[in-house]
């Protein structure tokens, strides 16, 4: 059997054990306190990282505190978060969220999620507004290190070429198709989530993957079909 015909869960776990050796290995350590993941997620929706901050401690330094944002006028937390695109659409997410956690926790903090069963946490995270399965799934596993896989648009799109994924999994579906073919360990998951959006960033990129310089090719779907049609553009 050549490798690209090897069972998902097997080629999971060498894309996992290649992409190891290819990219540096990580600490999981949480880069932001939980309440500032959650609101610059919210914030960081079609802008860049560098204008997601910038609304971010301005929000706080107009309004002191998270129950200053919570209760500020609309047009003044547009404002101040105009960096950002669509604030007007951002700000009833922001104060809806912070009302809902200050109402049912009577603080406004998300630490209790760190004790919380993990699918009781991402079925609680998913109800606030705006808050969908990978901003549940990217906070979990970032500053709680729990065990889930968060899937963005590269570990969707690798492991559909790879063959880990079938072409119309979506992104909803492949959270739980790859958890239950990777290691459950919480520094494996997020290893394998940041190798696969280096990856997916700097090689298997979405227009011109460079199959040729790529650590997966002689696994991956893709890249047999692509040779097998003598199509290879591959640089
Ligand atoms: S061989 Fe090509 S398509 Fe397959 S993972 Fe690598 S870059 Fe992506």
């Amino acid at each position: 059997m050549d490798a690209h015909e090897l069972p998902a869960k097997e080629k999971a776990l060498l894309t996992h054990e290649l992409l190891n050796q290819a990219y540096e290995r990580l600490k999981l350590e949480s880069r932001r306190e939980p309440m500032h993941e959650l609101i610059s997620t919210m914030l960081s929706h079609r802008t860049n990282h560098k204008d997601e901050e910038k609304a971010y401690y301005t929000m706080l330094e107009r309004f002191g505190d998270w129950e200053g944002v919570m209760n500020a006028p609309f047009e003044e937390l547009v404002d101040a978060i105009a960096t950002t695109r669509y604030p007007g659409q951002k700000v009833p997410q922001i104060q809806e969220t912070l009302r809902i956690i200050k109402e049912e926790r009577g603080e406004v903090s998300i630490d209790f999620l760190a004790d919380m069963p993990v699918e009781e946490a991402v079925d609680w995270l998913t109800k606030l507004p705006g808050v969908g399965l990978k901003t549940a799934t990217l906070l979990l596993l970032f500053n709680f290190k729990k065990p889930v896989m968060p899937v963005d648009t590269h570990v969707l799109r690798i492991s559909q070429r790879v063959g880990l994924l079938g072409a119309e999994v979506t992104a909803g579906k492949a959270h739980g198709l790859l958890l239950e073919m990777l290691p459950r360990e919480p520094v494996e998951l997020y290893n394998f989530h940041i190798h696969m959006l280096r990856h997916g960033q700097r090689i298997c990129t979405f227009y011109s993957p460079k199959c040729a310089q790529c650590v997966l090719n002689s696994i991956c779907n893709y890249y047999q079909d692509v040779r097998e049609k003598g199509i290879d553009k591959a640089t």
